[in-house]
């Protein structure tokens, strides 16, 4: 968008106050991931949820002059204001406004499932084809269009945007905004259905998005949607797509043979090898292949961008690199769009120095000069210590970079130079087409090389909380357990994501823990459940707050205190003996506590239990007594220290079974990474980690062999054995060796066979197709879940997760 603030308060009836002819371009909604402030408006967008205004101080410190706002706040000053009735309404006026004015051939993607991914596939396949705008992330919502709508300028010629509503009624509003010439409708599932009384009533609001579309492509193996499209549209140019032969594009062979895809594509077929051959990918390559043939693009094309699809992963990765860097691995394709989201990633980083390694931008059809400043201006607002340019073209520009900033030709030569192995304690990150290989950077920054991994998914964490969240009051406040390195995940990593989202506590078992963290500039308060004796000076000196649990513990800490000079009412967390029987004050001892507290120069920021079986539905009754012992004896406590401090006993399955005794806060751990005991909760809640290698050897063992130490397997025919790098010195038990635990490959179990040794172990692979050495092998979640994979351990998943050993490479994903 491109326009003076005067011209968006005539469309949209605000008022201004301030600059009338400030021209603005970008609308940022994210204070904390704002990547440039030139011509950008902050907008304070709020919800009946939450009020985007209290954001408006942070984007005001990043260098934003221009916000749009409910309300004005004159404290801070030369700032011009849109003031606007509401922030949401206004967002859709200006996107219709500013959409119906723009001349682009659109694509509107709705849907259940597989709307990003096939928005992704798109532009991915069509941005070195047309310039092209696509909604970011998953932005497809009330907020997320317009916001996607209003990326569009003069040069695009293609947009490509997702819709997705979750109510009936929605549809409506979106498509007076945004009614696109194209319409794209993926599979219909059950996942949005609950707001809707029937699946018909789904798929006659979903629809209602192509009204004004000239063509539908539509997946029609669910025929009551073929019904649907045909009864409504039948002027309109329809095409389907999916698995069954009643479609006009479908897969004319037998997927499981290993031999390329056949489609028929009307009277014409199109092979294409496929590597991946699940269902759900096959459906949305039909889809893509269907749009790009809309658009015109030649066979021979279309195939050999499905080929370059193949290895796509879309997703950034944070890598713990050596020097005590951080990597940011983004080198699988390069555009604008993607630049601007790898430097929003590089922004929730912390460190105060960065680097940047760019290539290229290849195979676009506009101007480089003008493509370059975009780029050097992006770049330069992020003031990057060192800038690394790889390429003839881009070299050609150095000049605009205001960083230091160094050329190569290629990788390699950048490589030789050395530059990268000397730099020390920053965030690196590195941003390549393709073609240029920039992936081999990241193996010479990577700390520890590893085939195996444990991979966390950030978002999938973020989900799990919000599914929690959605549970509670929105005052309730959240602590999120991170003890004994957030349960073997990476205590840093996580604490600093949820910090970023806002996280109102973190707790931790011992003082080093919160030390670590505080050292690496988390700022939330931290709550020390078992402050050793010695450790009182370091809790003060680091600002962690202590669980005070006997008069023992009160008294020390006190001395502490009074020894530090600290002169205000130092925040503890009193914890109360309930029925764990593991620490805490005892009912009898409340009236002496309350007297002791009353006069000493201490603030009881929190009063608190802990509930021992709120996983067990057999213990019910015992936890409601657990839960009336705390209200009774907290309310007690309460009464005598004349103040409110907050209250919280609920960890995550009592969140989940016990919600209405969720006080003020709630204390977060296994939930927050995606398992519940309840097998309906655990239905809602996302996989965080993935304990992962690959095949290091697969051989044929013949008949009555042995396999492994003190030869505790023979084989009972001839066999397929596969050596895997992962062994006891990993964390995995040596007692679920022997045919008791089974791995996951191509989502088939394969038993562990003979003795687990220190760093190997074998599996039987016999009953595993194609499978080769240097596949994948998931040890635990996926299949087998985390949970089946803590069975075969005889343990629960906490000991699981805590157990895998430090020289486990951790990698961070965000998508
Ligand atoms: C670990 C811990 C939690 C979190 O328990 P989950 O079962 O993982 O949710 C909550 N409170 C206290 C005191 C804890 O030690």
């Amino acid at each position: 968008m491109n326009y003076t603030t005067q011209h968006i308060a005539d469309i949209t009836n605000a008022q201004i106050i301030g600059d009338n002819n400030l021209i603005i371009r970008n609308i940022a909604f994210d204070s904390r991931i704002i990547y440039s402030t030139k011509n950008t408006a902050f907008i304070a967008i709020n919800t009946h949820k939450n009020s985007g205004e209290k954001f408006i101080e942070s984007a005001i410190d990043r260098g934003i002059t221009a916000i749009i706002s409910e309300h004005q706040y004159p404290q801070f000053e030369n700032i011009t204001w849109i003031i606007v009735e509401n922030s949401v309404e206004f967002l859709q006026k200006l996107a219709k406004y500013h959409f119906e004015n723009s001349h682009l051939k659109s694509i509107g993607i709705t849907g259940s499932n597989g709307k990003t991914i096939l928005k992704e596939w798109l532009y991915q396949s069509l941005w070195n084809e047309f310039p092209t705008v696509k909604s970011p992330k998953s932005f497809n919502s009330q907020i997320g269009l317009p916001l996607s709508l209003l990326q569009i300028n003069d040069s695009h010629q293609l947009g490509i945007f997702e819709v997705g509503i979750s109510k009936p009624n929605e549809m409506q509003k979106l498509e007076d905004i945004f009614h696109p010439q194209i319409g794209l409708l993926t599979h219909i599932g059950t996942a949005h259905a609950a707001n809707f009384e029937s699946e018909e009533e789904l798929i006659n609001e979903k629809i209602k998005l192509f009204k004004n579309s000239e063509v539908i492509i539509y997946n029609g193996d669910n025929l009551l949607v073929d019904k649907k499209i045909k009864q409504l549209y039948s002027s309109k140019k329809l095409i389907s797509y999916g698995f069954k032969e009643n479609n006009q594009v479908f897969i004319k062979n037998n997927i499981s043979k290993d031999e390329n895809i056949i489609v028929k594509y009307f009277d014409e077929e199109i092979s294409f090898p496929a590597h991946q051959r699940d269902e759900a990918t096959l459906t949305n390559a039909l889809a893509l292949l269907t749009v790009l043939k809309e658009l015109g693009i030649e066979n021979h094309k279309i195939v050999e961008k499905i080929n370059a699809l193949k290895s796509v992963e879309m997703r950034l990765e944070a890598i713990e690199g050596i020097k005590n860097n951080i990597v940011i691995n983004d080198s699988f394709n390069l555009d604008l769009d993607s630049l601007k989201t790898a430097l929003q990633f590089l922004n929730e980083y912390n460190k105060p120095k960065k680097s940047l390694v760019l290539t290229d931008i290849v195979g676009v059809n506009s101007n480089s000069q003008e493509l370059y400043e975009e780029v050097s201006e992006l770049v330069n607002e992020q003031k990057f210590d060192s800038v690394f340019l790889i390429g003839n073209e881009i070299s050609k520009f150095s000049d605009l970079f205001n960083s230091q900033t160094s050329t190569f030709i290629n990788t390699r030569e950048l490589i030789e130079s050395k530059h990268l192995t000397e730099i020390e304690n920053q965030i690196i990150l590195l941003k390549g087409a393709r073609k240029f290989e920039i992936e081999k950077l990241k193996d010479i920054l990577e700390l520890r090389k590893h085939d195996t991994v444990l991979e966390i998914n950030l978002n999938a964490i973020l989900h799990n909380i919000n599914y929690h969240k959605s549970l509670l009051k929105p005052s309730t406040k959240m602590m999120a357990m991170v003890k004994a390195n957030a349960y073997g995940l990476g205590s840093y990593e996580i604490s600093e994501f949820l910090q970023h989202h806002h996280i109102d506590y973190l707790g931790v078992a011992f003082v080093d823990e919160g030390v670590e963290l505080r050292k690496k500039g988390i700022t939330v308060p931290i709550i020390v459940m078992n402050p050793e004796q010695h450790s009182y000076e370091t809790v003060i000196q680091y600002n962690l707050e202590p669980e005070i649990y006997s008069f023992r513990v009160l008294e020390l800490f006190y001395e502490a205190v009074q020894k530090s000079g600290y002169d205000k009412k130092y925040p503890i967390h009193i914890k109360l003996e309930t029925g764990m029987h593991r620490l805490g004050f005892k009912d009898f001892e409340l009236n002496q506590l309350s007297e002791i507290l009353s006069d000493k120069n201490l603030k009881i920021q929190s009063i608190f239990s802990h509930l021992s079986s709120s996983d067990m539905p057999t213990e019910r009754e015992f936890t409601l007594h657990q839960l009336e012992t705390f209200e009774k004896n907290s309310s007690y406590l309460i009464e005598k220290l004349g103040y409110t401090p907050i209250r919280h006993i609920l960890n995550s399955s009592g969140i989940t079974s016990y919600t209405h005794h969720e006080y003020d806060m709630v204390r977060i751990g296994i939930g927050m990474l995606g398992e519940s005991p309840n097998s309906e909760i655990q239905k809602q809640l996302h996989p965080v980690v993935s304990f992962k290698t690959v095949i290091s050897q697969i051989s044929q063992v013949e008949n009555g062999e042995s396999v492994g130490y003190s030869r505790r397997y023979k084989t009972d025919h001839s066999t397929k054995i596969a050596t895997i790098p992962v062994g006891y010195a990993d964390g995995i038990p040596r007692l679920i060796g022997n045919q008791v635990g089974n791995v996951g490959i191509n989502k088939t179990l394969a038993p562990i066979v003979g003795s687990i040794c220190m760093d190997m172990m074998m599996i039987n692979v016999d009953n595993i197709p194609n499978v080769r050495e240097g596949d994948t092998v998931t040890v635990f979640n996926a299949k087998p879940s985390l949970k089946e994979f803590a069975e075969y351990c005889k343990t629960i998943t906490y000991e699981v997760l805590t157990s895998i050993s430090p020289r486990v490479k951790r990698i961070y994903i965000k998508d």
